[in-house]
């Protein structure tokens, strides 16, 4: 997954502004690489709760660069945003497991109030016998 970040930071990277005086030199450069990264372990992890993950990336990084970059830096996050999204949707268990080290876990907690252990289905992070989750939540979006 990190591969996503990574190709958006080498991107960015000549185009970063140098930091305040005073401020250690690597500051920016270090703060746009956790952004890019953070943003990528939160779609590996939570997707289904990360309804804009380049626009939040973008938000977050965007005061690192020059007003002149501000629409490439957009393009790029986009661009990799974009096929991070299509990675983790034709491969949420590997991506999952990629930044966590760990399998995912379906997304409801059970009657003890213990989150349920088992191994969710792809399309909506919820195990087989949780499926009727899936289908309330669907049906308070419509709501909404
Ligand atoms: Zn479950």
């Amino acid at each position: 997954m990190y591969q996503f970040s990574r190709a958006i930071y080498r991107e960015l990277a000549p185009h970063i502004v140098p930091p305040c005086p005073g401020a250690p030199a690597a500051r920016n450069h270090a703060a746009v690489l956790r952004a890019c990264e953070a943003v990528v372990t939160r779609l590996a992890t939570d997707r289904h709760y990360f309804a804009r993950p380049a626009r939040t990336l973008f938000w977050d990084i965007r005061a690192y660069f020059p007003m002149s970059e501000q629409s490439h830096v957009h393009q790029v996050v986009s661009r990799y945003i974009d096929y991070a999204q299509q990675f983790v949707a034709a491969h949420p268990i590997e991506g999952y497991a990629a930044v966590s080290g760990a399998p995912p876990q379906c997304r409801a907690t059970t009657r003890k109030g213990a989150a349920c252990q088992r191994v969710p289905l792809a399309h909506n992070g919820y195990c087989p016998s949780h499926q009727h989750l899936a289908e309330t939540e669907d049906r308070e979006l419509a709501a909404a």
